[in-house]
């Protein structure tokens, strides 16, 4: 049986990040990057946007060019799941049978995306995004297609359905809310990525669920709508949120559920187990009193450099502002904090122009920023998230004068 001093399960950002990390911590134990994708590393993000819209091709997404793993003795080992944990004996199996012992295990195997249970579900032409396959699959053929229909008004959904327009097809988006971005995003910016779809042709429907989907010699057709309407569809991609991948864990004993429940150094409640990245429930500090996930780069980097610091003997508690992107057209949200629980919003600029920032409070203090083509007011509301600054909203609201000046002299009358 093969042993590794740290075994790390799922190559993508978290896990990648844990390894290359440990080198340059000079961690000189053996390690294993095992991940179930049949790819080198790479970045997930553009699966959405520039692979998906065909600007950069798969050879320049790689997280680091074939020999950087190698070269640092990382043995990375694609096309390897993991299906069970053994946390006693300290064991993992892979779906070929083949039994890994480890020191410690960093579990970062993300996310797997849900799908649709409706009839027609399963149908050919019905496509998720998470993955390169998912890419390849949804682009093999799309010439042909001319209507897509988009369920889900989430930046992955969005960030599809502005690849697919610019290629010509006609797109809906379905979102069962009644609004965009529900979820993760305030409605100013809500609004501003629906004027900028609604501009370029897309079409939407809110506040509407699937009811099934219908299809002909076994590809799906249309997509019936929960109000009776039937939208045509050659293609029907789904953007409805994501499942953690963390049933071994799970199935070990872990504490946890809608993802595996970490303490502030990543640790789960098995004994040399810690996880990250999109499936680590954790406390952060941004956020209000329970565990929450998040599933950006940000957290999956930040938390890989958490869990190597535990291993290597020097903890620190996870703290690390969350930070997220998204491009769509010509606009760049750049977001820090996080906004839930806000009372109160402050707009810098022209909320209809093609740049602004929302400032987000709660109690008066700064929590969140969302940065539409602002790229100083996303660096420079960091410090403000951070500290948690009491600004009076009329300042925060005068773009004209720079947030540092306005965390400055908070800083200076503190
Ligand atoms: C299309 C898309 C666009 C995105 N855009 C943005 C963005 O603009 N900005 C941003 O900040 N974030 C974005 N994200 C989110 C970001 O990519 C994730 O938060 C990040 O990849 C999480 O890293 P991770 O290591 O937790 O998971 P992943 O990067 O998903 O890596 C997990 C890996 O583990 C593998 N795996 C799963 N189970 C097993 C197993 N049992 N055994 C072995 N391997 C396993 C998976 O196949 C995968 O390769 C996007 C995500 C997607 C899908």
């Amino acid at each position: 049986m093969e042993h590794f001093d740290v075994l790390i399960v799922g190559a993508g950002h978290g896990g990648a990040q844990a390894a290359l990390l440990l080198r340059q911590e000079k961690f000189e134990g053996s390690i294993a990057l095992v991940g179930d994708e049949p790819w080198l590393p790479y970045d997930r993000p553009s699966m959405s946007k520039d692979y998906l819209s065909g600007a950069k091709p798969f050879d320049r997404l790689a997280l680091r060019p074939a020999n950087a793993w190698a070269d640092r003795d990382i043995d990375l080992r694609p096309r390897t799941r993991i299906v069970a944990v053994d946390p006693v004996e300290r064991r993992a199996t892979t779906e070929a049978g083949e039994v890994l012992s480890y020191g410690r295990m960093i579990w970062a195997a993300g996310a797997a995306p849900r799908r649709l249970t409706c009839a027609g579900g399963d149908l050919d032409g019905v496509h998720v995004l998470r993955g390169r396959d998912d890419v390849d699959g949804l682009l093999a053929g799309l010439d042909a297609a001319q209507d897509v229909v988009v369920i889900g008004g989430g930046y992955i959904g969005l960030e599809a359905a502005a690849a697919l327009i610019k290629t010509g097809k006609r797109v809906t988006v379905v979102e069962a809310r009644e609004r965009l971005l529900a979820r993760t995003s305030g409605e100013i910016v809500a609004r501003t990525f629906e004027t900028a779809h609604r501009r370029m042709g897309v079409n939407f429907r809110f506040g509407l669920s699937v009811d099934e989907l219908r299809g002909g010699d076994g590809r799906v057709r249309a997509v019936v709508l929960s109000d009776g309407q039937v939208l045509e569809a050659d293609r029907v991609i789904v953007g409805i949120g994501v499942t953690p991948s963390v049933q071994p864990l799970l199935d070990a004993g872990a504490e946890g559920g809608d993802g595996v429940l970490v303490d502030e150094f990543c640790r789960t409640s098995l004994d040399g187990v810690l996880a990250i990245g999109d499936c680590a429930r954790h406390l952060n500090p941004f956020a209000g009193a329970d565990p929450i996930r998040l599933e950006c780069v940000q957290n999956a980097h930040d938390q890989a450099q958490t869990a190597i610091r535990h291993i290597c003997g020097r903890p620190t508690p996870y703290a690390a502002a969350p930070w997220f992107w998204s491009n769509q057209y010509d606009l760049r949200l750049q977001s820090v904090g996080l906004a839930s629980g806000h009372d109160a919003v402050v707009v810098r600029g022209d909320a209809d122009s093609a740049s602004y920032s929302v400032v987000y409070l709660r109690q008066g203090q700064v929590i969140a920023l969302d940065c539409i083509n602002a790229v100083k007011d996303y660096v420079q509301g960091r410090a403000l998230v951070v500290g948690r600054a009491v600004i009076p909203e009329a300042a925060l609201a005068d773009a004209g004068t720079p947030l540092k000046a306005l965390y400055a002299a908070v800083a200076e009358a503190a």
